[in-house]
């Protein structure tokens, strides 16, 4: 099986946490996304145990909750003593109503508007951590207004190519993130929120993209931000605390992707990034982390029922699902691959070559192309896996089709953490 807390059972039933996914199918019914709970503490506890033996107190993983955001979760995140990121006012009142540390709460994004800095100020959040030259000038302003000094960090261009998918290539000089370190505009910022009173400049962030399985792409980076730490001290005189190196390592969506330690991955980068610091005679700043995908991807899966099997001689075979593109839109978008299971008949062999489609009135509506799975029949269940990330955070309601339920399993219990909307969900806000 392709992740350690997924088997399968007497029955021939595939199971995730133990639990079996053809009895939650009929409990909780189809499309629904399972959560195992417990990989995802056991995640949160491998990054900060990690972080803190190379790094030392206060650094920690912030978890990167765009990769999937509920109450749930940010409780799940605050009893794991781990840190959070938001990129929207969204996020940033979900992790508040939720009642997580706010000194722990890192708000990103490239484009924040006034409404979300006041938001942000109000809910008296930890880090902005600021991309651009307007948005650190209405800081400070409504930071004033105030009267307190708010803690930032600037986000930062490093300009490397950490070798993943164009789609989420984040950390290049013509990115929409930051700035760049090559046209001198990061150390422009920087010397122009050294001047703002209300501002408290504690550190540097990077993040360099997604699905990276190597560790070059990272210590690469490290590399170019210790330097950049190292002028900033000799052009200005401040030692910056604090360095975030982002998110972004690799999930195992599939059998052709290898496995990865992350316990591992991080000494490795610890390795290096304290050669680097003795290079360039810096003090070792506090080395923050913020995994998304990598806490939660692995630890979820879609179940859904199937429809029709439809055989277009000489080309294509569909099976068709009850969820699609609104509940999992990664194919569309970026042709993300990933593994499905004919859950109630786990141990039959995958011999039959099929394209997965979703039930919206798009030819794209797709979740795999040429995969391969057992040959299914109408009612059985399809388990789609490794969706605990990027899916129900970017559902969407397209052809009216409600959000399906996160139900959340763990060793000693299973519960629903998002339930299943309604139609009159979707009348809510209709006048
Ligand atoms: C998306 C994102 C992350 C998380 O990336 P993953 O690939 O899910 O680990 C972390 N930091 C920032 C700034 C991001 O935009």
């Amino acid at each position: 099986m392709l992740h350690k807390n997924l088997g399968i059972n007497e029955n021939n039933h595939l199971t995730i946490c133990g639990y079996d996914t053809v009895e939650l199918a009929k409990e909780y019914g189809t499309p629904s996304y399972v959560m195992d709970e417990d990989m995802i503490r056991e995640n949160c506890r491998i990054y900060k145990n990690a972080l803190e033996k190379h790094f030392g107190k206060g650094s920690m993983p912030l978890y990167a909750s765009k990769a999937f955001s509920c109450k749930k979760i940010y409780e799940i995140a605050k009893e794991e003593g781990i840190g959070c990121d938001v990129v929207s006012g969204g996020e940033l009142y979900t992790v508040y109503k939720s009642g997580f540390p706010m000194e722990k709460v890192y708000f990103h994004g490239n484009n924040k508007t006034d409404a979300d800095i006041a938001l942000g100020l109000d809910c008296k959040i930890g880090f902005f951590v600021v991309d651009n030259f307007e948005e650190l000038e209405e800081i400070n302003r409504q930071a004033m207004q105030r009267n307190v000094k708010q803690n930032i960090l600037l986000r930062i261009t490093p300009g490397i190519d950490p070798h993943t998918h164009k789609a989420v290539v984040t950390g290049s000089v013509d990115s929409k993130f930051g700035s760049a370190i090559e046209t001198n505009q990061a150390m422009a910022i920087v010397k122009e929120a050294l001047t703002k009173a209300n501002i408290e400049l504690c550190g540097l962030h990077c993040h360099i993209g997604s699905q990276i399985f190597e560790c070059e792409p990272f210590t690469d980076a490290a590399d170019i931000m210790i330097r950049f730490l190292k002028q900033i001290k000799d052009e200005t005189g401040k030692e910056l605390k604090i360095l975030n190196l982002g998110g972004g390592m690799g999930v195992r969506y599939t059998e052709d992707d290898p496995y990865i330690s992350y316990e591992e991955n991080i000494g490795k980068i610890a390795n290096k990034i304290k050669d680097y610091a003795e290079k360039h005679n810096v003090n070792l700043p506090i080395i923050l982390m913020e995994p998304g995908r990598s806490l939660v991807a692995a630890a979820g899966l879609t179940l859904y029922t199937v429809g029709s099997v439809k055989e277009i001689p000489g080309f294509k075979n569909y099976v068709s699902i009850d969820g699609g593109m609104p509940d999992n839109p990664r194919y569309a978008l970026y042709q993300s691959v990933y593994t499905s299971v004919v859950a109630n008949k786990a141990n039959s062999p995958a011999d039959y070559t099929c394209t997965i489609a979703g039930r919206c009135c798009e030819s794209g509506d797709l979740i795999a192309e040429n995969t391969k799975i057992t040959r299914p029949e109408r009612n059985d269940i399809l388990a789609v896996l490794v969706t605990g990330a990027y899916n129900y955070s970017m559902s969407s309601h397209y052809n009216r089709l409600p959000k399906p339920p996160v139900i959340m399993v763990s060793k000693d219990k299973k519960y629903i953490a998002v339930k299943r909307e309604s139609y009159d969900d979707l009348m809510r806000n209709d006048l």
